[in-house]
């Protein structure tokens, strides 16, 4: 069994470093949060002082942060010159495309091999060890990883060379974004002309318009299987994050002079619905309380709904 380093005792990484402890491996963990700490101590994880000591013998490093500031930050003040160069390194956070490659870039010419290993799953798939991996990488880093992923997820996908991995996150999630906006819309609209919502559902999902937002994550509650929209959109994929990587999208969209109009938008509505009307921590597909105009927004938001129609 290996020694495994395990930085960002998150939502996410705490499953994912509970699972890498129940398999056998030595998993040293370290967070900023103190509770975060002591709960991974609580499933199996042995706690470090700072990152820089939970590398220091390392096999393998695995690091779930926020953002690509933080993945920045730790790299290059506590794991770059500081494992061991023959430790495999695994950066699951989702981020910008540019930041993965720039620290993939350095983290190489130090004799690393790393990869950039984004999820797609939720907290219960990070649990569960049921996480989807979309890993860039060279086939040498890819092949040292996997057997880490595998387990904590369901499925490892080599997506390509570095930086891929998170381009194909955030290809899907603006894929996603802008398909659960499409999808609610039209369910708001069959209902005003009259369509019984579980009618339209049956024959929209053998139809042409069927999509995955519609089929697996119906946002109208008590159609299709069960859902967050039937929790009161609780649980699920908060909105917050769906705007995170629609924000990241537009960003790689930008770098890579690519015209991608219904991300751009979808990113102008969830912005909308997470930021100026509260529902950041209601599940994506909450939106539809956007949409059909039932959203109470929670006291302090700072935009009323707009009317039904307007240009946002
Ligand atoms: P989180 O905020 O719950 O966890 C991040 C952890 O990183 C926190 O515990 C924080 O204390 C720690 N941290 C921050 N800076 C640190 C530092 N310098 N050193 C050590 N620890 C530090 O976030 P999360 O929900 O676990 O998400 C992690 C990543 O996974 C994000 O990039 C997110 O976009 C992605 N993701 C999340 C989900 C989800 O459903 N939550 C799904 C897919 C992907």
């Amino acid at each position: 069994m290996a020694r495994v380093a395990f930085i960002g005792l998150g939502n996410m990484g705490g499953g994912m470093a509970a699972n890498l402890a129940k398999a056998g491996h030595d998993v040293r963990a370290f967070d900023l949060s103190e509770a975060a700490l002591a709960k991974a101590e609580e499933r199996g994880c042995l706690r470090a002082a700072s990152a820089a000591e939970a590398v220091a013998e390392a096999e393998a490093v695995v690091t779930m942060l926020p953002a690509g500031k933080h993945v920045r930050d730790v790299y290059e003040t506590s794991i770059i010159g500081v494992a061991p160069t023959s430790a495999i390194l695994m950066d699951c956070s989702t981020i910008d495309v540019a930041t993965a490659r720039e620290e993939i870039a350095k983290a190489e010419a130090k004799g690393y091999r790393m990869v950039d290993a984004p999820v797609s799953g939720g907290i219960a798939a990070a649990e569960g060890g049921t996480l989807t991996f979309m890993v860039g990488g060279s086939p040498e880093a890819f092949a040292a990883a996997q057997p880490f992923l595998d387990l904590m997820g369901k499925a490892v996908i080599h997506a390509g060379g570095t930086g891929a991995g998170q381009a194909a996150k955030i290809c899907n999630n603006m894929l996603l974004g802008a398909s659960m906006i499409a999808t609610c819309e039209t369910f708001v609209l069959a209902q005003k002309l009259g369509l019984d919502p579980q009618t339209f559902f049956e024959i929209s999902s053998k139809a042409s318009g069927q999509n995955w937002s519609m089929t697996s994550y119906c946002p109208v509650p008590g159609v299709g299987p069960e859902t967050p929209a039937d929790r009161d959109y609780e649980g699920g994929f908060a909105a917050a994050l769906m705007l995170k990587d629609l924000r990241l999208a537009m960003e790689a969209a930008q770098g890579a002079d690519a015209y991608t109009p219904m991300g751009a938008y979808a990113e102008e509505l969830y912005t909308r619905f997470a930021e100026k009307l509260g529902g950041a921590g209601k599940d994506f597909s909450g939106i539809i309380k956007m949409i059909d105009d039932s959203w109470t927004p929670p006291a302090g938001s700072v935009a009323p709904p707009p009317p039904l129609g307007a240009k946002i």
